[in-house]
């Protein structure tokens, strides 16, 4: 049996020196105020104990990791039929890419790309007024982290509001092939604030616990989706959590997993384990440097890929 508090502590210390790498993503003004110097890991396993290193406590924006949920709730809403909103393929382009976006009429290619999650926010939109989808939102990340401490950081939301101009170009480019239900400016105050959600490593790993344990979370006894569902949202954290960054993901480090611009990067090891990584530093694709090299120490160290150990 694999002592997962050494294997952390080893993690945290041989990685110690290159605390700091990387760029922090300055886009977003808010966010180019982050000290690099932070690192935090917090991995919670099935039975529910939680091992932490770090500065696993600090919350911090996890960006595009938010994405996660909103598929969890579009996908409880509308079920299979969100998938004539969005696809399912990888898109092997950059995030806020513009280009396949009209090459495939307003289709995006995944849940994940920014072009795909402004889809699924209008897909949760459906009969709420904006402020009651966000809200539905932070109750949801809530109840599955069973903290009520967690927050949307209004300064990220309206930082990346006023400076979001490729956000808003994509989305009216999907509201021109009729893909978007919502005025423009009310879906992406949506998908801003829901970017904006602020956790900590060990809240974002004990939030996303069900995908690691068929749908439920074990720990508190609550059921979120059916043992399929999980199944099949991993699958697509597999092939399309990391951007064109994804199939590097998948060779080094072998689990589902969603990046977010914050630095924090979620994973999960069916069966047994959430893990949730926070280093600011981005790598030239935009995920966290040191986050992605602590997850591929981590899968190695435990045998945890799901490619085989
Ligand atoms: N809010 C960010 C954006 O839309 C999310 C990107 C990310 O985390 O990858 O640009």
């Amino acid at each position: 049996m694999t002592n997962l508090q050494a294997v952390l502590d080893s993690i945290h210390k041989e990685l110690a020196p290159r605390i700091g790498e990387g760029k922090v993503a300055d886009y977003i003004p808010e966010l180019a105020k982050i000290d690099a110097n932070q690192f935090g890991l917090s991995v919670v396993t099935v039975d529910g104990k939680v091992y932490n290193v770090g500065h696993a406590d600090v919350p911090f924006s996890i960006q595009s990791i938010s994405k996660v949920f909103m598929l969890t709730l579009a996908l409880g809403k509308v079920g299979e039929g969100l998938w004539k909103r969005v696809g399912r393929e990888p898109s092997g382009s950059a995030f806020n890419s513009i280009v396949q976006l009209e090459q495939e009429q307003g289709i995006p290619r995944n849940p994940f790309i920014n072009a795909g999650a402004i889809a699924v926010s209008d897909v949760v939109m459906a009969g709420h007024a904006p402020r009651e989808a966000i809200g539905e939102l932070l109750r949801f990340v809530r109840y599955l982290a069973d903290d009520e401490s967690v927050t949307i950081d209004d300064r990220v939301a309206k930082s990346e509001t006023q400076t979001g101009y490729r956000n808003f170009a994509l989305a009216n480019f999907m509201r021109s092939y009729r893909n978007l239900d919502h005025p423009v400016e009310h879906v992406l105050g949506v998908y801003f604030h829901q970017c904006a959600l602020s956790m900590t490593c060990e809240q974002l790993a004990k939030a996303g616990l069900f995908l690691a344990a068929r749908g439920s979370n074990p720990t508190t006894g609550h059921s979120v989706v059916s043992p399929k569902r999980a199944r099949r949202i991993n699958a697509l954290m597999l092939t399309c959590g990391h951007y064109d960054g994804s199939g590097d993901f998948a060779y080094h480090v072998g689990l589902p997993g969603k990046s977010g611009v914050g630095g924090g990067i979620f994973a999960v090891a069916p069966g047994i384990a959430s893990i949730a990584v926070w280093s600011p530093g981005l790598n030239k694709v935009g995920n966290s440097q040191l986050g992605a090299v602590a997850l591929e120490m981590l899968a190695a160290r435990t045998g945890w890929s799901v490619f085989g150990d």
